[in-house]
């Protein structure tokens, strides 16, 4: 049930659990199965035709089933990456990038609206975390995602708005509910989930059965650099993080990925790529890969990236201490596709006061 309706919201709902919600409407289970895949491709209720038109009347009155509505849409001229600003609901807008490789497409989700975690150099922080996304919002938009571009979307990467880990019992069901090969199956080893460290939820996602690629965002090799550019560091230090995402790889048996983005003069150096490799080496003992990527400006931090011949020594570095380390292709570059930039825009605009005439 949402909170301020008091309706159901089965879009969050696995098939199991909308059996018994088709049936509370008089309806027989097995047009939970037909609504699951329905949902799963982001159609509108007057659209789902093989449901009797008694059920989808009550549908559209007893739940709460509201995709994500594009706000904004930027097409990269270069890659063709797309970038979504999607509105939810309440008005909260989230982002979304639909991303094409060779190998298939991808979409980066948002998990929360704003985030609390107050990492110095990134733009969905600016101003807080306004509340959590239920399943149903971050499933919606992957469905409206592959509803807009017609293609399938055949890998996620939650990488978007928010801290994944700190919206836990949401995002695993989303987990769920993306990877069900009644609806979206993505599959979960094409799911990866970008967290900044929050060590005890890391473990027990270890525990969970879900075999997602667990992306950490390290940025630093040692605790005084680290808190002083992520706050989170103060409550899990790099030795706690390293050794939880050991337990990971030795639960799961997927290889853990690093991300470090490179700042100007804070994190760039030689001695601090020196440095990564002995901790990598020492803290995980076991396969590991590092993606470097180069620092995303946000007018708001003061804080500006190397340039790129700066991040080639850095990955050099540590290649030459046996650790593997690739700098991040960056799609979308005209349309500024990494995450929060838009939606600090949106607020932005909406905060302004109202043109004096
Ligand atoms: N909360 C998750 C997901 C966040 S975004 C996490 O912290 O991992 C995904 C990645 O982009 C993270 O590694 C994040 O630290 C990084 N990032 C955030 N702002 C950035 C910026 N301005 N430039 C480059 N990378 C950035």
């Amino acid at each position: 049930m949402t909170e301020e309706t008091g309706r159901a919201d089965f879009m969050s709902m696995t098939p199991e659990e909308l059996e018994e919600f088709v049936t509370t409407l008089g309806e027989k289970p097995y047009r939970a199965g037909q609504l699951f895949s329905w949902m799963a491709k982001g159609a509108p209720i007057e659209e789902m035709t093989n449901l009797p038109a008694s059920f989808r009347k009550k549908l559209a009155e007893a739940g709460e089933y509201r995709l994500p509505v594009i706000e904004k849409k930027l097409v990269s001229r270069i890659d063709g990456t797309i970038k979504y600003l999607f509105s939810l609901c309440d008005g909260e807008c989230v982002e979304s990038v639909f991303m094409r490789y060779e190998h298939g497409t991808s979409l980066c989700v948002s998990s929360q609206a704003g985030c609390a975690m107050g990492c110095r150099f990134c733009a969905s922080t600016l101003n807080g975390r306004v509340r959590n996304l239920t399943a149903s919002e971050i499933l919606g938009q992957a469905a409206a995602a592959a509803r807009d571009t017609g293609e399938r979307v055949d890998g996620i990467v939650m990488m978007g708005i928010g801290e994944p880990l700190d919206n836990y019992d949401n995002v695993i069901r989303f987990l769920r509910l993306v990877s069900d090969p009644r609806g979206m199956g993505i599959g979960l080893r094409h799911i990866s989930l970008s967290t900044c460290g929050l060590v005890p939820r890391i473990l027990e996602l270890a525990g969970e059965g879900l075999p997602v690629t667990l992306s950490v965002s390290l940025h630093a090799p040692d605790d005084e650099t680290r808190s002083a550019l992520m706050p989170v560091n103060r409550r899990y230090n790099v030795a706690s993080l390293l050794e939880a995402c050991r337990t990971y790889f030795e639960k799961t048996g997927r290889r853990v990925s690093f991300e470090y983005t490179l700042i100007a003069g804070k994190n760039d150096g030689r001695e601090e790529a020196g440095r990564l490799a002995s901790v990598l080496k020492n803290g995980m003992r076991c396969p590991c890969h590092v993606n470097l990527i180069l620092l995303n400006e946000v007018a708001e931090t003061g804080l500006s990236t190397p340039d790129r011949g700066r991040a080639e020594e850095f990955r050099r570095e540590l290649e030459r201490r046996g650790v593997n380390a690739t700098i991040r292709r960056r799609l979308g570059s005209d349309i500024n596709a990494s995450c929060g930039q838009l939606r600090l825009q949106r607020l932005a605009e909406k905060n302004k006061p109202a043109p004096v005439s």
